[in-house]
């Protein structure tokens, strides 16, 4: 039967049936591939919050899952690529929003846009642009979240209804993987029940560890054996974070910080700040990067100039500069966005900060930018994707483009 022209052209149909024809929608101008579930096994984004590069360093000797990805698809030069070609894996850096906090981040990877687009910086703000959850739950996928904070839930639940999510109660920040052990059982228990599964975890353990510790070592290495059981189901999984994590203290452990508001009121400049980072959470009441609104936009130059020159801070930027430069929403009510250094933070308005235990570790300036991206799948990837990601043209924020458009 093998020579009849009939029987081949079927064959042909099918093949067309299964890949050219996929159906795909397109959110925010991106077009994204519906996944066949019942075909190719369930989609899990994860956003590992909180995690830099350095923590996945620090522990891959306890990973690994993550370290077969790294020596078979890690960051390449592009004419290296072929070797990878069939594995179904990459994984490079990957740079995030500024200010590199978890609100922008987190509702730039559920729409697949940058910060201008969705307008989201403080933890109370509504995304503006679509879902890309929404949009495949609306084209009859079943969605699944699991987050271990209602903040951030709400966020990630943006124009989704009925949707199945875990939020597993936190007593300790070593917990903080229970989101994605929570999540992989249900996948386990139900292999087809969920076609695309968004994961976000909390930040408070990178907040209170180090990268360098056993804590961390153990709590990675519970994360990567995580990973391989996702592999094991068949999932096609991306991994990246909303941004990293740096130690922002001063030689005596107490935290750097910055009094924007002492420094202003000293060459008589009437302001208010607003400090992005903040949601109720201890570990966010010090962060790297804060908005001023000026009382007389005439003091702007004086302010600018004077901020500039303060140690620890990194830079001060006007509003068309900061719009222009770090894609912030012209709509937003600020003249002046300060970033501190790696090791700063800005104090409260009262000078205070928390009687933290160890040494303050927060996030929010461009040294938390940078942050791992690794995706695994059971088929290959195409080269195109390999490639973007190689030449650093790739944001945390392209998660779903990957998870969903990366495979053949
Ligand atoms: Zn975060
Ligand atoms: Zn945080």
């Amino acid at each position: 039967m093998t020579g009849d022209p009939h029987h081949l052209n079927i064959i042909r149909m099918r093949r067309l049936s299964t890949t050219t024809a996929r159906a795909h929608i397109v959110v925010n101008e991106n077009s994204y591939k519906i996944p066949k579930t019942y075909m190719e096994g369930p989609h899990v984004g994860i956003c590992l919050s909180g995690t830099s590069q350095a923590h996945i360093d620090g522990a891959l000797h306890n990973m690994p899952n993550w370290s077969r990805v790294i020596s078979s698809a890690g960051f390449r030069l592009p004419s290296e690529l072929h070797d990878d070609q069939g594995k179904g894996m990459l994984c490079g850096p990957v740079a995030g929003i500024v200010p590199s906090n978890t609100y922008p981040n987190n509702a730039s990877i559920i729409t697949g846009t940058n910060i201008d687009s969705h307008k989201v910086l403080f933890p109370s703000d509504t995304p503006q642009s679509d879902s890309v959850l929404a949009a495949l739950q609306h084209s009859g996928c079943s969605i699944l979240l699991s987050t271990p904070e209602t903040n951030i839930r709400n966020l990630v639940s943006h124009q989704l209804s009925l949707v199945d999510t875990t939020i597993p109660k936190l007593s300790d920040p070593s917990d903080d993987l229970s989101p994605l052990t929570d999540a992989v059982h249900l996948l386990k228990d139900n292999p087809k029940k969920y076609d695309i599964s968004y994961i976000c975890l909390s930040d408070r353990f990178q907040h209170k560890y180090s990268e360098l510790c056993e804590e961390s070592a153990e709590f990675y290495g519970r994360l990567d054996l995580l990973l391989g059981e996702l592999s094991k189901l068949n999932c096609t999984f991306a991994v990246t974070s909303d941004h990293g994590m740096n130690e922002k203290t001063n030689y005596n452990g107490q935290p750097r910080s910055i009094n924007i508001q002492k420094i202003l009121e000293s060459i008589g400049v009437d302001f208010t700040v607003s400090f992005p980072i903040r949601d109720g959470e201890e570990c966010h009441s010090l962060g790297s990067t804060a908005l001023i609104k000026l009382q007389d936009f005439n003091d702007r130059e004086k302010a600018l100039k004077t901020l500039r020159d303060t140690p620890g801070l990194y830079t001060a930027l006007g509003k068309e500069d900061f719009c222009r430069g770090l894609d912030l929403p012209q709509s937003l009510d600020a003249d002046i966005l300060v970033v501190g250094d790696q090791y700063s933070v800005f104090a409260s308005e009262d000078g205070s900060f928390p009687a933290h235990s160890y040494p303050f570790r927060s996030h929010g300036s461009f040294e938390e930018q940078v942050v791992p991206f690794l995706m695994q799948s059971p088929s290959p990837l195409c080269t195109e994707y390999r490639t973007r990601l190689s030449k650093g043209k790739v944001r945390n924020y392209h998660l779903f483009d990957y998870l969903l458009n990366a495979e053949h």
